[in-house]
């Protein structure tokens, strides 16, 4: 799923096509993507894009009569920048946003349609979608700490829950892990003030060096290879392969139809997290699916 450094990415790529311009016609190929009724989707016709915005892992078009396009990607979501009334092929194409000068393409591969739109109206209306997680670039220490802590959960939980973080997922959450040399399944309250500290310090190198890199590889380009497994990740899809750190053979914790990745050595002392001993935890305090993750909202928490 696109996260943080990748939504990033792609709002600057868009600012750089779109703000300023008109959206003069919006395509919906697939009958499940629209999520909201009101207001309707003629509204944002013919109007000109003043803002964008990332609420979380969604991206944000605001439209100069308040209205507010909101895209989810979730897992297999894509953007592209295409020529003016750009064929949209279903099922794999969604939706198309021609602009005056463009159209932007969505497409999400798979049988399994998850990406979702949603229009609103005004900040209300944006904050009736966020789940509330805090920005951690914007947070001091005390404010990410105190959202840490605010329950008991696996550092795996806690960092991938969008109610308390805002843009992390499972890929950027096990680099954040490696980096601040944790254990998934270390449990919030438990940790010493060091490595919140150290956390704090992970999460935030480990974003904006993604972005930095996302930012250089796409250049003056529309993002095109957003993918969740980056050549160049230390242990997120290295399973068996050898940690960048210290050469021991990267691990897994599976679930569901997901993956967590750590190496032995350098976060868990030596030790392997067995699956079978995880039932309880991989059962109570686990990330549920990403889908499942990526439904809470303010209104539903
Ligand atoms: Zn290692």
């Amino acid at each position: 799923m696109p996260e943080l450094p990748d939504i990033v990415v792609y709002i600057e790529a868009m600012e750089k096509r779109i703000l300023a311009h008109r959206l003069e016609h919006v395509r919906i190929a697939s009958p499940f993507l629209l999520r909201t009724a009101t207001p309707p989707l003629a509204s944002a016709e013919g109007r000109g894009v003043v803002r964008l915005r990332r609420l979380g892992k969604r991206i944000c078009i605001g439209l100069d009569n308040d209205i507010w396009l909101v895209l989810h990607l979730m897992i297999a979501g894509r953007l592209h920048w295409k020529k003016r009334d750009a064929k949209l092929s279903p099922p794999r194409g969604l939706a198309a946003f021609d602009f005056d000068n463009g159209t932007l393409l969505w497409t999400e591969a798979g049988s399994q349609k998850r990406a979702s739109l949603h229009l609103v109206a005004g900040e209300d209306g944006l904050a009736a979608l966020d789940p509330g997680g805090i920005e951690v670039m914007e947070s001091d220490l005390a404010r990410f700490a105190a959202a840490l802590t605010s329950a008991n959960h696996t550092l795996k939980r806690a960092l991938t829950d969008p109610r308390l973080f805002s843009g992390i997922g499972n890929a950027y959450s096990d680099e954040i892990l490696f980096e601040a040399r944790l254990s998934p399944l270390a449990l919030t309250q438990k940790l010493k003030p060091e490595e919140i500290e150290r956390l704090y310090a992970a999460v935030r190198k480990s974003l904006s060096e993604w972005t930095e890199r996302l930012r250089k590889e796409s250049g003056e380009e529309f993002p095109e290879k957003v993918t969740a497994f980056r050549p160049g990740m230390a242990v997120h899809g290295r399973y068996k392969e050898a940690c960048p750190r210290c050469r021991a053979k990267i691990q897994r914790i599976r679930y569901a139809a997901n993956e967590t990745n750590y190496c032995p050595n350098c976060q868990t002392g030596g030790k392997l997290l067995a699956d079978r001993a995880l039932s309880r935890l991989l059962r109570d305090d686990w990330p549920r699916t990403p889908e499942e993750m990526e439904m809470y909202t303010r209104e539903r928490k």
